[in-house]
């Protein structure tokens, strides 16, 4: 959890279409958490945190209900000792990694990740990587990224995981067009999208993260990307600095979103219309039909988004455009515009956007507007369930796979879900 300590006053941001823009304590989880979907993705790599009891405990409970013979992630915990000085920590750490490689013969690279604690002591983690690395490489990669609280919240460790991967991605100097989806995609979409830039004739793809460290994909001044994930801004900027471009598109969330994204490609690489309608019609309309059964539950229902996991702007259109749900407050902690241009463009002119937070002001909203569900973290969510207010915790929109044509019922579900429990609890 991090807390800002100086609250200012919330401002109506004329020029940002009013945006609510607050500064103040925050509920949010850290970047470490990013670690429970990431290790699950690059399935060579290890994540060793370098931190406290606390960031144990955080990593713990958060994938607590996952069970792993070999899990891929630990905490190097920092104790009093070296807190004080006591210790060369940079021995200490050195003495872990070792008897972490030779433990685990398949870890292929190696993420030191720093936390709050490591950063307070200063502790140069790109120093200890760059180390490490000359030792095991080329066995071993060694990279290093912040998942601390005073620095990230809860997805921008994935941020600055993939961010770290940039640089060690090989150059692409050649003529042919290749696409980069960035951000991590459960496997079962990123097969489905594989397929279907396939039968669009859209190629070749690679994906960031892969799921081997072997197969970093090359970039280059013809590299053309596609977020698939709205939080990936550092990760952007690095992947611009080596020359690849952006494709504006919408999030591929819901089945409109799905088909802004492919489209965006399509029309990247010049495919037909009549070819793009042709090969994603039956996706579509399987789509819209899964969703209609979502729509009776939805229609009408009220949604207030507390600002977390930045990906409450597509989801606010996902569910007012398919599911015809009312938005009050759409909350996030950052509103990159340039990313989520084609998203905004596309919500109501009335919503109530809000970047940023102070807890305690967007509570003192969210009760006076009294939607019928909250979507949030776990630190508002038990106090909210407590008053009667119908939670949706957003962690799990992050856990589940919701990308795509095949998973926008699957999306929209989450949402009908706290709703029917709400309402078989009050009968
Ligand atoms: S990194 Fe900081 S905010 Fe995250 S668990 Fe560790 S101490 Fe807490």
């Amino acid at each position: 959890m991090s807390a800002d300590p100086a609250p200012t006053q919330p401002l109506i941001d004329a020029r940002g279409g009013g945006v609510i823009r607050e500064r103040g304590q925050r509920e949010v989880f850290c970047g470490l958490t990013g670690i429970v979907w990431l290790h699950r993705k690059i399935q060579d790599a290890f994540f060793l945190v370098v931190g406290s009891r606390t960031c144990a405990h955080l990593i713990q409970s958060a994938a607590g209900v996952m069970i792993f013979a070999e899990p891929r992630f630990a905490t190097a915990i920092i104790g009093e000792r070296d807190l004080a000085g006591l210790a060369d920590l940079n021995d200490e750490l050195d003495r872990e990694v070792d008897r972490l490689l030779a433990r685990r013969p398949d870890i292929r690279m190696l993420f030191l990740v720093g936390s709050c604690p490591s950063e307070v002591i200063k502790l140069d983690l790109s120093r200890a990587a760059e180390r490490l690395s000359e030792r095991f490489m080329p066995e071993v990669r060694v990279l290093n990224y912040s998942g601390s609280g005073i620095e990230t919240t809860f997805t921008q460790g994935e941020d600055a995981c993939l961010a770290a991967l940039v640089p060690e991605l090989s150059r692409d100097d050649s003529d042919q067009a290749s696409l980069l989806v960035v951000g991590a995609l459960a496997d079962i979409v990123e097969d489905q999208f594989r397929h279907l830039f396939d039968e669009l004739g859209i190629g070749p793809v690679a994906f960031l993260p892969p799921t081997s460290s072997r197969d970093l994909p090359a970039v280059g001044p013809s590299t053309r990307y596609l977020l698939a994930q709205p939080f990936l801004t550092d990760t952007a900027r690095a992947l611009e600095e080596r020359g690849a471009l952006r494709l504006d598109a919408p999030f591929p969330l819901g089945e409109e979103g799905t088909t802004g994204w492919l489209k965006a490609a399509a029309d990247a690489w010049g495919v037909d219309p009549g070819r793009f309608d042709a090969r994603t019609r039956q996706a579509r309309q399987r789509a819209r039909r899964a969703l209609e059964r979502h729509k009776q539950e939805l229609a009408g229902k009220r949604v207030f988004f507390f600002p977390d996991s930045q990906l409450e702007v597509p989801l606010a259109r996902f569910l007012a455009r398919e599911l015809d749900m009312r938005l009050t407050e759409v909350g996030t902690p950052y509103l990159h515009r340039e990313h989520l241009a084609a998203e905004l463009a596309l919500l109501p002119d009335d919503v109530q956007l809000s970047e940023g937070q102070h807890v305690e002001r967007q509570i003192d909203r969210c009760r006076a507007a009294a939607p019928d569900v909250v979507v949030c973290g776990l630190g508002l969510a038990n106090p909210f369930e407590a008053e009667g207010i119908t939670t949706k915790w957003s962690i799990e929109l992050l856990f589940t796979p919701v990308q795509g044509y095949e998973q926008a019922a699957d999306c929209a579900e989450l949402f009908a879900r706290p709703l029917r429990r709400r309402e078989a609890l009050a009968i």
